[in-house]
């Protein structure tokens, strides 16, 4: 069952049960108030009828002070048709409990008469036909005899009353109902409408859709359930785009890298086969071997700078404060100005949080890029400033530059513009796929500005240490 529906149902079966009972306690309360109200009326009247009695049994001459059954008729009789309440009902019995006289109509049995006792009033309320009274017992001291007198007076009004009430309360129940199920029914509608929302946004999540978004339609719990379920969807949406990211860049390194070592083992496989099966002549075998050392070599040289991916990403960087000085002075002397390159310095001296040896293999990987993109005797420039957002190295080249759309491109690994050129000068493509693994771990990444033909400046920023956030 839906939760609109549950709502619905329950909300009828209280409304059902408050109208229910507090119409059946407030019928039944003046129901009780009018029938003992009616009773006290009952008794005052058996009690002006007896004292009625009484004085007529005084004013009736009787002979031997005794009053004579016949005597005893006669005035019931007179009481009876006399007054304003003419037809009334009595029945008088005597001592015995035998009836004297009794109006036409008083069918009642003798249980109360029975139950009376001298100077005693009772009543109790009894159905005769359908017609329900109130009869009343007392005794009655007439001269020397003690008679019963008993009087009905009809209360079917107060059952009418009640039997009224009751069916007024049914329809008035009713009513309520269907007017509450409708009123309820918009409302549950109204108020579940942020689940369904939710459920709806779900079930698209579910089915693959992760940009949906539930739609916020309130500002209670529902709303911000809602909310918090949008901000999870959203961060759900981030990793699933995050890990089908790493899934594809897995599998493109896996097929750069199956076609990487396909090329030199082809060579390698090529001439060793020519080696093994032709007897060459010295010169042949040489170049033969040659070519294998030199694909064996390159290889190797990619199987280590994969190795330095994977073990750079497994252990991290130990940041430490280093001095830019230091870094420089290190790239001096590995990159001394020579008759094929010139290298121009510039810096600041600064302390910057770094892994010393990390930032240095950066360092090195771009001057060895920057070295095998330009001409002998290019310029290539190294500079370290400090600015506003940290350190700033720069490595400028007057080289062959790169094309436009593939300066995004060439962080990943495997990635060579110019493949054959990159081979030829021993490059695997996996240079900047290391820098940029290390920048990351720095918090930093690589800022490359190339114009094809002319040159390229490549640059990264480091936190300054001291100026921590
Ligand atoms: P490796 O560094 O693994 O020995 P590589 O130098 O070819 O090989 P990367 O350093 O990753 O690989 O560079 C990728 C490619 O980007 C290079 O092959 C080259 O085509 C291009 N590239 C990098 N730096 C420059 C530069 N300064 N000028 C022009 N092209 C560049
Ligand atoms: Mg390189």
């Amino acid at each position: 069952m839906k939760f609109s529906q549950k709502l619905l149902l329950w909300t009828t079966i209280i409304i059902a049960l408050t109208l229910g009972f507090s119409g059946f306690y407030f019928v039944n309360y003046v129901f009780e108030t009018s029938l003992e109200r009616e009773a006290g009326q009952a008794l005052d009247e058996n009690s002006i009828l007896r004292f009625a009695f009484e004085t007529a049994a005084l004013n009736v001459p009787v002979k031997y002070d005794l009053l004579q059954d016949g005597t005893v008729e006669q005035i019931a009789s007179n009481l009876e048709s006399s007054g304003q309440d003419a037809g009334r009902l009595l029945r008088i019995s005597d001592e015995g409990k035998n009836v004297l006289y009794a109006s036409d109509g008083f069918e009642a049995d003798g249980e109360l008469l029975a139950q009376t006792e001298e100077d005693m009033y009772s009543y109790r309320v009894i159905q005769l036909g359908e017609r329900y009274y109130i009869q009343t017992s007392s005794t009655v001291n007439a001269l020397d005899r003690v008679l019963y007198l008993e009087t009905l007076r009809d209360v079917s009004q107060v059952f009418e009353e009640r039997n009224m009430g009751y069916t007024v309360y049914r329809r008035l129940t009713v009513l309520m109902l269907v007017l509450g199920i409708v009123i309820m029914y918009f409302i549950a509608s109204k108020l579940t409408q942020p689940i369904r929302l939710l459920m709806d946004a779900t079930k698209k999540m579910a089915e693959g859709d992760y940009s949906h978004r539930a739609q916020r339609v309130s500002n209670d719990e529902l709303g911000q359930l809602t909310q918090d379920f949008n901000h999870m969807a959203e961060a759900l949406e981030e990793t699933i785009d995050k890990l089908e990211d790493e899934v594809q860049a897995r599998e493109d390194f896996v097929g750069a890298f199956a076609h990487e070592l396909k090329t030199p083992l082809t060579s390698i496989i090529g001439y060793a086969d020519m080696l093994r099966s032709r007897k060459l002549d010295e010169e042949k075998s040489f170049v033969s071997a040659n070519y294998i050392y030199t694909e064996g070599k390159r290889l190797e040289s990619m199987s280590l700078r994969l190795l330095d991916i994977i073990v750079t990403k497994k252990e991290g960087a130990k940041l430490q404060k280093v001095s830019t000085e230091n870094l420089f002075e290190y790239l001096r002397n590995m990159f001394t100005p020579n008759e094929s390159m010139e290298f121009v310095y510039s810096y600041e001296q600064a302390m910057v949080l770094a892994d010393a040896s990390l930032i240095q293999t950066v360092l090195i990987n771009l001057l060895d890029n920057a070295c095998k993109a330009s001409e002998p005797g290019s310029r290539i420039e190294i500079e370290g400033h400090v600015k506003t957002e940290g350190y700033l190295f720069t490595i400028r080249d007057y080289g062959i530059g790169i094309p436009e759309e593939e300066i995004s491109k060439i962080t990943e690994a495997f990635y060579m513009v110019d493949k054959s050129r990159a081979r030829s000068k021993n490059g695997a493509g996996l240079g900047l796929a290391l820098c940029a693994e290390i920048l990351t771990l720095h918090n930093s990444k690589l800022e490359i500005e190339s114009t094809l033909g002319k040159g390229t400046t490549i640059g990264f920023l480091l936190q300054e240490a001291g100026k921590e956030e």
